[in-house]
């Protein structure tokens, strides 16, 4: 009998298992069966999302049409978002129904920790799911021209994805300066994990924005148009945006997987969670104490080839890969225009060709991605 293979989430690494079970299939598909579960169907890439909210991107450039990498690859892909996981019974519970496995892969993201701030999740709309975000803001960029009085959008969060997103919007709303005024908020220093000096060059092309940022004040809760700091102090809002830090999706801790701080799925230099073998997990949902790496999607598409090959390796009992992170990574944060900042090393440039550079990089990730879509391509709901 063939061995179930589910993998949950079309994030990053699941991109690469599924470009491998596509190259492969002569290798697997007498032995497996394999079916993707994933909430989007259109998986959005995150590293060009500010270049979308700028306005330099079309919303069809910056996302990865599962269908057709699925039908190629030759697996059943079913639009359903996992609220539930059993590892006793090894089943997976997306819509009032059970996916069996017999190996199970999570690539599902992390979102911001709404829940650690009373009233944020009330009040504030955070940066992910990055498609829910795109809609509300859509619908605010065109509503702002029609605007009878002047509002303050306030942008919680000062690393990298709040400093870039906080950059887009006032580039995309830079004619409407008037109507919309725009702050970021943040309870460190801007950028704290960067080079000070990729933080002084982030906060001088906020205040060239109009961009009003406050460091040091941590937010203690959001109640309806205001935020209440840790010093006791308030401030106004009429949209606020959350995109600080990442948090796991409540039902893994449920499920009795070991996890890490945040919630992740604690995983082994394999990719495998160390407390249930027939899990892996990859992504911003994993994370390895003993090489503790930032959420980033580098590390996701380091990870995407190992995932594969230790998948299949699983599943067809052969010994496991390891993954070995890179120490640094190259990050390039996007400034608004077509300008952006790249730290490496500790080494720190900005420019307008590093935005190219990030142009170029990122739009051959999403080539290398981008079948087109079979007349047969099937789109099986969950019956
Ligand atoms: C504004 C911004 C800019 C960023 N820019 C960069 C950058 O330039 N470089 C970089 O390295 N990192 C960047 N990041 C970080 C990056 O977004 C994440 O590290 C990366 O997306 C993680 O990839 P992933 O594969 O773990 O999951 P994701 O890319 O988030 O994909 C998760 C997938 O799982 C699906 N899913 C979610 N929940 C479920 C469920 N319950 N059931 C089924 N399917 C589910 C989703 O539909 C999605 O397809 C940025 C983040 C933000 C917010």
């Amino acid at each position: 009998m063939r061995k179930r293979l589910l993998l949950v989430g079309g994030g990053h690494a699941h991109l690469f298992v599924l470009e491998a079970l596509r190259l492969q299939r002569d290798v697997w598909r007498e032995r497996l069966e394999v079916t993707l579960l994933s909430r989007d169907l259109m998986t959005p890439y995150s590293g060009m999302l500010p270049g979308l909210v700028a306005g330099h991107y079309r919303s069809s450039e910056c996302h990865v049409d599962l269908r057709p990498l699925a039908s190629s690859a030759g697996i059943d892909l079913v639009q359903a978002s996992v609220e539930r996981i059993d590892l006793q019974r090894n089943v997976a519970i997306a819509q009032g129904r059970e996916w069996r496995f017999d190996l199970v892969s999570l690539d599902i993201g992390s979102t911001p920790p709404l829940a650690l701030v009373p009233g944020a999740a009330e009040h504030a709309l955070g940066i992910k799911p990055i498609d829910a975000f795109l809609q509300q803001w859509q619908a605010l960029e065109q509503g702002s021209a029609a605007l009878q009085r002047p509002i303050h959008m306030v942008v919680v969060g000062g690393g990298a994805g709040g400093v870039e997103i906080a950059l887009a919007m006032a580039h995309r709303l830079r004619t409407r300066r008037a109507l919309v005024k725009l702050s970021l908020v943040t309870r460190t220093a801007l950028l704290p994990a960067y080079p000070r000096r990729a933080a002084r060059l982030a906060a001088h092309h906020l205040e060239a924005a109009g961009v009003a940022l406050l460091t040091g004040s941590a937010v203690r809760s959001v109640t309806a148009g205001q935020l209440h700091f840790e010093n006791g102090s308030t401030a106004s809002f009429d949209r606020l945006v959350w995109a600080t830090g990442a948090a796991a999706q409540p039902w893994l801790a449920q499920a009795g997987v070991a996890t890490i701080k945040g919630g992740f799925v604690q995983i082994n230099q394999h990719l495998q969670s160390v407390s249930h073998p027939q899990l892996f997990a990859a992504g911003d949902i994993a994370g390895n104490p003993e090489q503790p790496r930032p959420k980033a999607g580098v590390f996701a598409v380091r990870q995407g080839p190992v995932l594969a090959q230790n998948l299949l390796r699983q599943a067809l009992g052969d010994a496991l890969i390891a993954y070995r992170p890179q120490r640094d990574y190259l990050s390039l944060l996007t400034t608004g225009a077509h300008h952006a900042i790249a730290c490496w090393h500790g080494l720190v440039w900005q420019g307008d060709w590093v935005w190219r550079w990030k142009d170029r990089i990122d739009r051959r990730f999403m080539r290398r991605f981008a079948l087109p879509l079979q007349p047969a391509d099937p789109l099986p709901g969950p019956d």
